[in-house]
């Protein structure tokens, strides 16, 4: 499905621009002929999202909650070829794929529906004067997001932009264009008005040409703290507001009152889930000294059992390996793994546990973003909270204990975004996603999303 990929444009499919190539990590083989967007052709998208934005915008709000619910009807009736070409391009587990992934993107449209519905204005009366608050749509949105969660995180940012009121151009990682390119095929087949989403597809360059261009209202933008800190130049000049969530290198605190067997299937599911490609993962395990050994050797030895997920592409597997190599020379004990899969045509590297590195080890500072964690004994509790806190990262944490009191303590004190105790991955979309430091900026989720969508006016009327 989808061996060649247009860009979505108006309601159209356009075919313009120089072919590249994308790729099945798990073999290597090339899938997929897709365009490169130049300037030209972005700028045609933004056109059309400009000329579709007051139409939409001017529609009541319930109109636009039940297109939401459409598109997620259109999704639902799509099923199987979303998953079909989600794992197609990045090689996720088919259990995943259909009870996470796919279900997530009609989940987000129709929550987004509920939530935009429930949406509270203010209204507050001085002696004489009434001041109350509407929304308005930024207008139009870029949406740039990466591949580790394509269609997941596509629709988390596509349905709170429509449901306010804003038209969208969107662009794809250059890893992961299938779900997108369905995703245009569900808003042609449920008749959505045309240009009210666009998509483009392309490298970094064209999401470049994307956020820089005058037309744009704001960007959301999930991926590399590096690639958002260059959105965050390109748009100061005209003071756009951004939504960022970026990278992470998060930690996991094992206190010795843990329930063990709890601590450790949770502690391989953060690590190796995604094969480590989640921003949510763990990189960093931290492990009260007196159950360290133990915890070491049952965390190693289920490393074996985890499902094997190729890195994205060939690049990202020699970044990962990239870090092996580091950890040797500096003199890293492997518990287990340290190298690419042998024999396999895919981009395939073993499940990695290191222990013995300095926390300033760029091993430990740095998010590798693949299966893999470094360990490290620590004694009393405030020194747990100091090193989850050392980084300059501060997205998620998790929390291993059975200690309330401490459950507590040590969750509020933690430079985090989002902190689990004895669980993880778990949230209800309600409730706000982002991350501290140069995890992000902002937080999406529920009415956080509408807000940063949107844009409130106070209108103050005297009323004598
Ligand atoms: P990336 O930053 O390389 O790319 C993300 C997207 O930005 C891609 O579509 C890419 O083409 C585009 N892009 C690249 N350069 C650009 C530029 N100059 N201007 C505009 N767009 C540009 O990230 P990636 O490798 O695709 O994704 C992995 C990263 O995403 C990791 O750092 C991970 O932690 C992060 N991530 C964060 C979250 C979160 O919620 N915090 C979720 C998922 C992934």
């Amino acid at each position: 499905m989808f061996e060649q990929i247009a860009h979505f444009i108006g309601g159209e499919l356009v075919a313009e621009g120089t072919p590249f190539p994308a790729y099945d990590p798990v073999t290597g083989k090339q899938i997929r002929e897709v365009h490169v967007a130049d300037r030209d052709v972005v700028d045609r998208a933004v056109r059309a999202a400009r000329a579709a934005a007051p139409a939409w915008a001017a529609l009541p709000m319930a109109e636009r909650a039940a297109w939401m619910r459409r598109l997620a009807d259109g999704i639902e009736a799509r099923f199987d070829d979303l998953v079909d070409v989600e794992i197609a391009d990045t090689g996720k587990p088919v259990e995943q794929t259909r009870t996470l992934d796919i279900p997530r993107g009609a989940a987000n449209f129709r929550s987004f529906a509920e939530i935009a519905a429930q949406r509270p204005s203010n209204a507050f009366h001085l002696p004489g004067v009434l001041s109350y608050t509407v929304h308005r749509p930024l207008g139009v949105v870029a949406v740039v997001v990466p591949w580790n969660l394509p269609f997941l995180l596509m629709t988390w940012k596509l349905a709170p932009a429509l449901v306010a009121g804003n038209t969208v151009v969107v662009k794809p990682s250059e890893n992961t264009p299938g779900s997108a390119a369905l995703l245009a095929e569900i808003c042609r087949e449920i008749g959505l008005p045309p240009g009210v989403v666009n998509i483009v597809y392309g490298y970094g360059a064209t999401g470049g040409h994307l956020v820089e261009h005058p037309g744009i209202d704001g960007v959301t933008f999930t991926g590399s703290t590096r690639t958002g800190s260059t959105i965050m130049r390109a748009v100061a000049d005209r003071v756009k507001p951004v939504s960022f969530e970026l990278g992470g290198k998060n930690a996991a605190l094992v206190f010795e009152d843990a329930d063990l067997d709890k601590a450790v299937a949770g502690t391989l599911r953060s690590v190796f889930t995604n094969g480590g490609q989640v921003c949510l993962c763990t990189e960093r395990v931290y492990v009260q000294r007196s159950i360290f050994d133990e915890f070491a050797r049952r965390l190693a030895a289920g490393a074996g059992e985890v499902y094997r997920q190729p890195m994205i592409s060939a690049e990202h597997r020699d970044k990962v390996l990239s870090y092996f190599d580091l950890a040797r020379e500096e003199g890293g004990e492997f518990l287990t793994g340290g190298g690419a899969v042998a024999g396999e045509s895919g981009y395939y590297v073993e499940p990695t546990i290191v222990t013995g590195l300095p926390e300033s080890s760029r091993f430990n500072t740095e998010e590798i973003f693949g299966p893999v964690c470094h360990l490290r004994p620590f004694d009393p509790e405030d020194e747990a909270v100091e090193l989850a806190n050392s980084s300059q990262y501060g997205l998620a944490a998790t929390v291993w204990t059975t200690g309330l009191g401490r459950a507590h303590r040590v969750a509020q004190r933690l430079e985090a975004g989002l902190v689990w105790v004895n669980t993880w991955y778990l949230r209800d979309l309600r409730t706000p996603f982002g991350g501290v430091k140069l995890s992000g900026i902002g937080r999406e989720g529920g009415t956080q999303s509408l807000d940063f969508y949107s844009e409130p006016t106070t209108i103050t009327m005297e009323l004598t």
